[in-house]
């Protein structure tokens, strides 16, 4: 109770310091181009220039993204009720839903996304039956995590780095975009978290589809530069529940922010995800669904109940 006590006040005058400006700006080192990396995937599958995708939402922030023979999974997190998971400093969080299918039930995987290295993102059980060969992208900080699990495919992203996946002669892109995981001057205590861009088509500059995966961030300053370098966004998977560490210092979006989120971002189309699966996330998926009411936005928004599907077909631009 002590320590709780102890780690509230450091966290209070972090964000302090964070919010008077004591904290090194996330913006200062950001490249104007990121490096590029690539990845060749056994052809078998591709689907080049197929019309129709679709995305699952199995639960937090896990979704399977299957287009043009590519299969995505993010931030995988295969818990169960009741489960904890945990988030450093000694903080655990209950899980209070059960994913839509078990991690033995996935289909084969092409590559993971992760935002960031989180119990909730990447759970124990993942950390230790998922097959080491399996690509997986992320954060340099996590990438470095990963190595150290034994991932033999491990791609590691500053803000702006980009993968280039072949399959066949199917071709995709993920972009890193810059993420914050909490008020400047906490975040620095939290994993660095990234947003990303998936760029679908064969040529991914005039991309057949593009989707945003927001990561676990609030919406601060560095994020408007993503619609200026990735304009006309057809969906976006938007990181919610509005997470409280110690019921006080919020370090994901909740529904307020959630449509700032909207706002700045313009997809066509938004899915809320990560909202209602942990005692830590405070602001229920309702919270978001009022302030997507008052803004008028509610024919831009699909919601998805654990295990359902939104199927999406490739833009013409
Ligand atoms: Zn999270």
């Amino acid at each position: 109770m002590r320590f709780a006590r102890l780690l509230q006040t450091c966290l209070l005058f972090a964000a302090m310091c964070g919010a008077a400006g004591l904290a090194q700006a996330d913006a200062t080192a950001t490249p104007a181009q990121g490096e590029t990396f690539s990845l060749q995937l056994a052809a078998t599958g591709a689907a080049v220039g197929a019309e129709s995708g679709t995305v699952q939402f199995i639960g937090t922030a896990t979704v399977i993204i299957r287009y043009q023979g590519f299969t995505i999974l993010t931030d995988p997190n295969f818990l169960h009720k009741g489960g904890h998971v945990h988030l450093g400093y000694g903080l655990t969080s209950e899980r209070k839903t059960n994913p839509a299918i078990n991690f033995e039930d996935l289909p084969p995987i092409d590559l993971v996304v992760l935002s960031h290295f989180h119990d909730d993102h990447f759970d124990k059980l993942v950390q230790e039956k998922l097959n080491r060969a399996t690509p997986i992208v992320s954060t340099k900080e996590a990438g470095e995590r990963l190595k150290r699990l034994g991932f033999t495919r491990t791609f590691g992203l500053s803000t702006w780095d980009r993968l280039e996946v072949s399959k066949g002669g199917a071709r995709m892109r993920v972009t890193a975009t810059p993420g914050r995981h909490g008020p400047a001057g906490v975040a620095v205590l939290l994993p660095k978290t990234m947003g990303s861009v998936l760029d679908f088509g064969a040529n991914p500059d005039v991309p057949d589809y593009r989707m945003y995966i927001s990561g676990d961030t609030l919406v601060y300053d560095d994020i408007h530069a993503i619609p200026q370098r990735f304009p006309n966004i057809d969906l976006a998977l938007l990181h919610l529940g509005g997470t409280r560490i110690l019921g006080v210092l919020k370090v994901t979006m909740d529904g307020k922010d959630g449509v700032r989120m909207m706002q700045v971002i313009r997809p066509k189309k938004t899915v809320p995800i990560h909202y209602n699966d942990y005692d830590v996330f405070k602001s229920p998926l309702e919270d978001f669904a009022r302030e997507v009411k008052a803004a008028g936005l509610e024919r831009d928004v699909v919601y998805l109940a654990h295990g359902e599907t939104y199927a999406f077909r490739r833009v013409q631009r």
